[in-house]
């Protein structure tokens, strides 16, 4: 009888062992990496993207019309989405980006880059031109790209180039916590523009010499009088990413093949050339 009260017991205890909840765990430490981040593959001009994080519109950030193109890398995106953060918080004004990359990257239609989910194209922030006494100047969203003149104003003379804001967008894209920009393209007179606003409106000097090394007109392209042109610097973990654009390698020259030894003059031969004769001419 003994043995049978204690075999129960024994097996009731260990069943209740066996449904004892675990011991709470803590965690400590980071979160891991995620297993599979984007990677940008290449140059901005001969590229590709994989596994690019699509850039979605937001209550600060609108997409341009018919611009559907909007994949980049992790941190291209990330980027964006806080600067449009950053502006709808300070100045209530959304933020509008037109291409970026396809989703796997490559070549697009009216782009020499955009390949490798490193650049962004954002429209210029605008302002109404009223006529005389019609009230003060208001925001206008753009619904495409407006150039503007080397006085900040558009080719039909009703919008403004809105420097205040168009400013307060570089600087936070320039001085993101997390990423690195490595130029805006922008026209040089719109870029003397945001640089006479920044040191009137006394921004550090850091700043500003982080700006006027960072804002430049591209080179045998359009000028960028209509939009910026946002391009970041490859992601430590990006290993085939590269810096720079790619160069096609010059045309290999036909070698034509000098006559056979025995063949020459003798002059030629020594190392003199033949004199020329008259009828050369
Ligand atoms: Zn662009």
């Amino acid at each position: 009888m003994r043995w049978f009260w204690w075999t129960l017991f024994t097996l009731c205890g260990v069943s209740g062992l066996a449904h004892a909840d675990p011991p709470p765990r803590v965690h400590r430490g980071r979160n891991p990496a995620p297993l599979r981040p984007s990677a940008s593959v290449g140059w901005p001009n001969h590229g590709s993207l994989e596994r690019g994080r699509h850039l979605v519109a937001s209550d600060g950030l609108r997409i341009l019309p018919g611009r559907v193109l909007q994949w980049g890398t992790d941190e291209l995106v990330g980027l964006i989405e806080r600067a449009a953060a950053r502006l709808k918080r300070r100045l209530q004004a959304p933020l509008t980006v037109g291409d970026l990359s396809a989703r796997a990257g490559g070549q697009i239609a009216r782009h020499r880059s955009h390949q490798s989910g490193r650049d962004a194209d954002l429209a210029f922030f605008a302002r109404s031109v009223p006529p005389r006494g019609a009230g003060p100047s208001r925001p206008v969203p753009p619904v495409d790209y407006v150039v503007f003149d080397r006085n900040g104003l558009s080719l039909d003379g009703t919008l403004r180039f809105d420097t205040a804001r168009n400013w307060s967008l570089v600087q936070a894209l320039l001085t993101d916590p997390r990423v690195r920009v490595e130029r805006i393209f922008v026209a040089t007179t719109l870029r003397a523009l945001l640089l006479q606003h920044a040191r009137a409106s006394h921004v550090s000097s850091r700043v500003v010499t982080l700006a006027a090394n960072t804002l430049v007109q591209p080179a045998r392209v359009s000028p960028h009088d209509n939009h910026f042109h946002l391009r970041i610097v490859c992601s430590a973990g990006d290993r085939q990413c590269h810096t720079g654009v790619w160069l096609p390698p010059p045309p290999r020259r036909r070698r034509v093949a000098p006559p056979p030894r025995h063949a020459r003059p003798a002059a030629v031969a020594r190392g003199y050339a033949p004199r020329r004769r008259a009828t050369d001419r």
